[in-house]
């Protein structure tokens, strides 16, 4: 940002400031989940118990769901619930007189919004009993043939709830600010396991009936499920793998140093709260790096890269342990309570197994990442970390912005506090808000009173306002600099200047993040021996580093060396992380190869999790 933006913006902000003084803790107490039909001022679900058949043949869960309830408003005669393509069968109360059936209306609320629930409560009633079916086509399921699998020989199932897809496979109040404990029973194919993101052992005979317990509350995007073929191995006494068997070993392997993160994040922030914390290897069409699920993170197999260097993902998972599950944005607009707070302690947690080298590097491809992301906004209100009203899906605002411009703001006030009174304050909010639903204004008024008023002078409170609420990036915001990169530079600029070839570069010790820094910053024109050298020297078009495959594409097809045949189809075709696939989509729209794009899209569809489907419909306006 200029000099002469941040100056408007630093006006704007006082003048916002002047207005919020009076206005805004107000309106953030009484901000209310736009992504919800829940009547959750009135009502809310505290304890949920779910009873499910998997069904494997019609890609459905059929049972029940009973949940039971506390009246906030006392005459309350109804409970509003979230579902989406849920086949509502029956519902029942209880109440004094035992269990009876109600009354119950599905109305439709769009395609983002699902159906609501609204269900007759008699007077007393403290339970609801729903009983119901998921569709095939349920949005946070996905129903893998065993074709679709590795081991090719038993389907598999798994849920990605957030950010409002837990309507799609239970009736509940889909919102982050309520929170319930849960209990269920599973029932699946004999051969297969059933993993929850719950209590769970995992020397459990599999006899096709499983039974789960989640003593902690959470909220319902953190509900998840999955049924396969899956093996289990121990990394820990307490932290262990579930994977298909061919990729078990591998995953052990990769992940190795958990324990040791754990440690390093429970010295830093407090005790881990949750029991167990076990990991789980998806199928490569799961849409996403990890998914934060309690006591068992959801991964894609793209981040096991032989050589340990992309676990920053288990240490981003892990620390979400603390922020996002122990303390939540209580509505999508804040996620950078969530992902700001999270991607800052990965960060820390990188520094203290890792070394200084790796997280700088880590936050240099961060902060190049958050700002090619701003430049690409039309609408500026989309790079403020409190996210604008009306998005068309929660997800839209998941970009660069609340992760890295969140950490951004949190090494800011590190740096400004010093990082021993950082670290204190840090620990003791992820006490105070522990298994609670926060808003940005709850954070600011806490940081105010732990941290500005008892010293005073260190920061402008507009400075702070600024950071949160307004868009852009501050000129004050960190600048870090890793000597490993300017080295890459220092390389990479003799080889555009044709003093050393590929083979000279000296990367033999390179990891991933220099190759990133190297690939990213060549010129769009460079010349095609130039790429071809790099090509046959290194199998760039080829690598089995998923990540580094994708910044060469991303520049190869830029540059128009590669043609577009393989290796991009097989890419396409065999992973479905949304990272790693919908800039390469968008890439090929934009440079005018769309049919090629859908010919590739016809054959990888089917394999694509619906979130990634829809996702990639709409970059190719399908
Ligand atoms: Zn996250």
């Amino acid at each position: 940002m200029s000099a002469k933006k941040y100056l408007l913006s630093t006006f704007s902000v006082i003048l916002f400031a002047i207005l919020a003084a009076c206005s805004a803790p107000e309106e953030a107490a009484n901000e209310m989940d736009e992504f919800t039909f829940a009547n959750y001022d009135a009502i809310v679900v505290r304890h949920v118990d779910l009873d499910l058949d998997v069904d494997f043949d019609n890609k459905i869960l059929t049972g029940s769901a009973e949940l039971s309830l506390e009246i906030l408003k006392p005459d309350t005669n109804t409970l509003i619930l979230d579902t989406r393509d849920l086949a509502i069968k029956a519902v029942f109360t209880e109440a004094s007189g035992g269990w009876q059936e109600t009354g119950f209306v599905l109305e439709d609320g769009g395609n983002l919004m699902g159906q609501s629930l609204t269900i007759d409560l008699p007077e007393g009633a403290a339970k609801v009993r729903i009983e119901y079916q998921t569709s095939p086509g349920a949005s946070g399921l996905q129903w893998l043939t065993p074709e679709q699998t590795a081991g090719k020989e038993y389907p598999f199932m798994f849920s990605q709830s957030q950010a409002i897809h837990a309507r799609s496979w239970v009736p509940i109040q889909d919102t982050p600010a309520v929170r319930f404990t849960y209990s269920a029973t599973i029932r699946t194919p004999e051969a297969l396991l059933a993993l929850m993101s719950a209590d769970q052992d995992p020397y459990t005979p599999r006899d096709g009936e499983y039974s789960f317990e989640m003593p902690q509350a959470i909220p319902a995007y953190l509900m998840a499920i999955a049924v396969g073929d899956l093996e289990f191995q121990a990394i820990s006494d307490t932290v262990g793998v579930y994977a298909e068997e061919y990729i078990l070993a591998a995953a052990a392997e990769e992940f190795s140093e958990t324990p040791m993160m754990m440690e390093a994040t429970e010295a830093l922030y407090g005790p881990y709260l949750w029991g167990r914390y076990d990991l789980l290897i998806l199928p490569p069409s799961f849409p996403f790096g990890g998914m934060e699920n309690p006591r068992l993170t959801f991964l894609t197999p793209t981040v096991i890269a032989g050589d340990k260097s992309l676990t920053s993902i288990i240490a981003h998972e892990l620390a979400h342990s603390w922020s996002g599950n122990l303390v939540t944005n209580a509505t999508w607009r804040h996620a950078w309570l969530n992902e700001g707070f999270t991607s800052y302690v990965e960060n820390r947690v990188m520094e203290e197994v890792y070394g200084k080298d790796r997280a700088v590097m880590e936050q240099v491809l961060g902060k190049a990442d958050l700002l090619e992301t701003i430049a690409g906004f039309e609408d500026p209100a989309m790079s403020a970390l409190v996210m604008p009203y009306g998005l068309n899906d929660p997800f839209e605002g998941f970009t660069d912005v609340p992760y890295q411009k969140g950490d951004l703001f949190l090494r800011y006030l590190e740096q400004k506090f010093g990082r021993e009174k950082f670290d204190t304050f840090l620990r003791a909010y992820f006490e105070e808000f522990a298994f609670g639903s926060i808003l940005s204004e709850d954070f600011y008024s806490y940081l105010d009173e732990n941290l500005m008023s008892p010293n005073p002078g260190v920061v402008e409170p507009e400075v702070i306002r600024a950071w949160i609420y307004d868009p852009g990036l501050l000129d004050v915001a960190p600048e870090p600099t890793s000597d490993a990169f300017t080295l890459v530079s220092e390389t990479r600029a003799a080889f555009l200047a044709g003093e050393i070839s590929a083979t000279e570069l000296g990367s033999e010790a390179w990891i991933t993040h220099q190759w990133l820094y190297f690939i990213n910053a060549l010129p769009d024109d460079m010349a095609m021996e130039l790429f071809i050298d790099l090509d046959t020297t290194f199998d760039l078009s080829v690598t089995a580093n998923a990540e580094i495959a994708f910044a060469w594409y991303m520049k190869s097809l830029q540059a128009g060396y590669l043609t577009v045949v393989n290796p991009v189809e097989e890419y396409l075709i065999r992973i479905g992380r949304g990272k790693l696939i919908y800039p390469l989509y968008q890439r090929l729209v934009d440079l005018n190869q769309r049919d090629w794009a859908l010919k590739v899209y016809q054959k990888a569809r089917p394999g694509y999790h619906p979130i990634a489907q829809a996702r990639i419909d709409a970059i190719l306006e399908l």
